[in-house]
């Protein structure tokens, strides 16, 4: 028997309505690259994104699946371009701006972009490869006509222009709820970036599970302001949820340092914040500088790569805000896990709390996890054992755009690329990635867990733990580390700081000291170029095992 439930679509264009109409005053904040504060509402936000879809339409002939793509900071003109671009039915490809040069290109070109929309910021970067960018019919510069830059950019654009005499008077269309909407290349550590291909119906479903009290919470009460930027997996859905709960939104454009984003979070009250971990240090920074506190914050998310327990605590502690460790990727839309504790952790210690806030989270409702050994077969959820980490849920890709990578699912099944471990209450710990784990005498030893002790050693600023070869263990860990600025902290030092934190057999055989330490377009550790840096590198304890 059939349901007698109306079959309506869902469609990312009715986020922006529903916000428009029930929260129309709600307020969206942007501090812009051309310098002011921009304040404007829900409801402007909703007849300038009809604007855009117009423009696209009647004056670019976008048409359904057309690719348009933006290199923008999170601002309230690529708000607008979320919405104009995915709800006319075109597919937002959203390309980070820290990708190397020849990725840009790479990426433009695999995804066939019709036309790019890009900040002041990045005209210089695209002026160097407009040649090579060989389907792009327009780019248009997210500005004013006071603010529009010589360039020597073909078919440019004025954004203002662009949607100023549109008249704002359009219906959005109607479409299958499976139709793809955005689109986001990972940012690929190892060879070329490949695309999740969002739809409309993952990513309304995906908002929900943001606005659910154990997803993130978000609700209208709330201030969000998302550091994490609207091209690194769409800002981790934000935008998107909070036009669902119509919650007010603060954007920082280009000015992510410490000064820059407390004076948002204070002037404009914010109550939930979110970003990576690069970030947060260096809110925490600026704080200790000044002795600023968050009187108005009542939570931040910390996710992309782990969450330092000393962050944490410096949170929880000193400042009063709840964090809130998160785990996801790109292909997952972005959210798998959140780490909100449970009512039978209430009478836990502060400290005690932390050890579970530590790990990475429990999963959220539509998001099915296991971990499996390298045949695949599952591994008990004793908070020890640890296996490669594989996810399902209907915001979670079934491949990537254009088939790239071939049939990636293990039946049915998305491979993470994590190694992890589950407790028996289904909080999950990410231990490695599958390609970094150090695998010495048939036990696997996890590169973060030492990284992460690693830089609780005072006068260490970032540490890498790579695996090196040795003729008796296969593998075993070399630390590689950065010095914090005016440290001359030593190897002896820092073993002596490890002793007693982590297992005997898991302490480095060597410690390295370099300037600095490669990063992805995303901020994580660039393995591959470390381990390449070290190749010929031999450990002192190898010689020791070959008498
Ligand atoms: P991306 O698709 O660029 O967001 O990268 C996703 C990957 O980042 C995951 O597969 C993890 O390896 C890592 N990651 C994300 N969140 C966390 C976290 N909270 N702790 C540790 N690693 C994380």
């Amino acid at each position: 028997m059939q349901a007698l439930m109306m079959d309506r679509p869902l469609l990312i264009s009715s986020l922006i309505d529903f916000a428009a109409k029930y929260h129309s005053d709600t307020e969206i904040v942007s501090r812009t690259v051309e310098g002011p504060i921009h304040r404007y509402t829900w409801k402007d936000a909703g007849a300038r994104s009809k604007q855009v879809a117009q423009a696209l339409s009647n004056k670019l002939g976008v048409t359904l699946g057309d690719r348009i793509a933006t290199l923008a900071w999170n601002g309230y003109r690529h708000l607008e371009l979320y919405y104009g671009v995915s709800g006319m039915g075109a597919i937002l490809h959203t390309i980070n701006p820290r990708l190397f040069p020849e990725q840009i290109v790479y990426i433009a070109e695999h995804a066939e972009d019709k036309v790019i929309f890009l900040d002041l910021t990045f005209v210089p970067l695209l002026e160097a490869v407009a040649d090579k960018l060989t389907s792009v019919e327009a780019f248009v510069i997210m500005t004013d006509e006071d603010h529009m830059p010589d360039t020597s950019l073909p078919n440019v654009l004025c954004y203002e222009t662009l949607i100023g005499d549109q008249s704002g008077d359009y219906d959005w269309p109607e479409f299958d709820e499976n139709t793809a909407s955005s689109l986001c290349y990972t940012s690929g550590t190892t060879g070329n970036p490949k695309g999740a291909l969002y739809g409309h119906r993952s990513t309304v479903l995906h908002s929900y599970c943001v606005c659910t009290v154990d997803g993130l919470g978000l609700g209208s009460h709330d201030v969000v302001l998302p550091v994490v930027p609207m091209f690194h997996a769409n800002a981790w859905g934000i935008v998107y949820a909070a036009a669902m709960c119509g919650a007010k939104m603060v954007m920082p454009g280009a000015a992510m340092d410490g000064a820059s984003i407390y004076e948002l979070l204070d002037s404009e009250k914010v109550t939930l914040s979110l970003g990576v971990p690069t970030v947060w240090l260096m809110l925490l920074n600026h704080l200790q500088e000044t002795g600023d506190k968050l009187p108005h914050m009542d939570r931040t998310v910390i996710g992309g790569s782990a969450a330092p327990r000393s962050m944490i605590e410096a949170f929880q502690f000193n400042y009063d805000v709840t964090v809130v460790h998160a785990w996801g990727m790109t292909e997952m839309s972005p959210l798998g896990t959140t780490g909100m504790l449970r009512p039978k952790h209430a009478g836990l210690s502060a400290e005690q709390k932390v050890d579970i806030q530590v790990k990475q989270g429990a999963a959220v409702y539509n998001v099915d996890m296991k971990i499996v050994d390298d045949d695949g077969n599952a591994q008990p959820h004793d908070g020890v054992a640890f296996g490669n980490l594989l996810v399902r849920g209907p915001w979670i890709a079934s491949g990537y755009f254009k088939g790239e990578g071939g049939d990636v699912l293990q039946d049915g099944w998305f491979p993470t690329g994590d190694v992890a471990t589950m407790d028996p209450d289904g909080y999950m710990q990410i231990t490695d990635r599958s390609k970094d784990v150090i695998k010495s005498g048939g036990e696997w030893i996890s590169s973060i867990d030492l990284e992460n002790e690693a830089v609780g050693c005072p006068g260490v600023a970032e540490a890498a733990v790579i695996g090196i070869y040795h003729p008796k263990w296969d593998e075993r860990p070399l630390l590689v580390v950065v010095r914090s600025e005016g440290s001359d902290v030593g190897k002896d030092e820092i073993l002596a700081y490890l002793e007693g934190k982590i297992a005997k057999w898991w302490m480095p055989d060597d410690v390295q000291f370099v300037d600095e330490l490669p990063h992805t377009a995303t901020g994580k550790l660039q393995k591959v170029t470390i381990r390449e840096q070290f190749k010929d590198y031999v450990l002192p304890t190898a010689s020791d095992a070959a008498e």
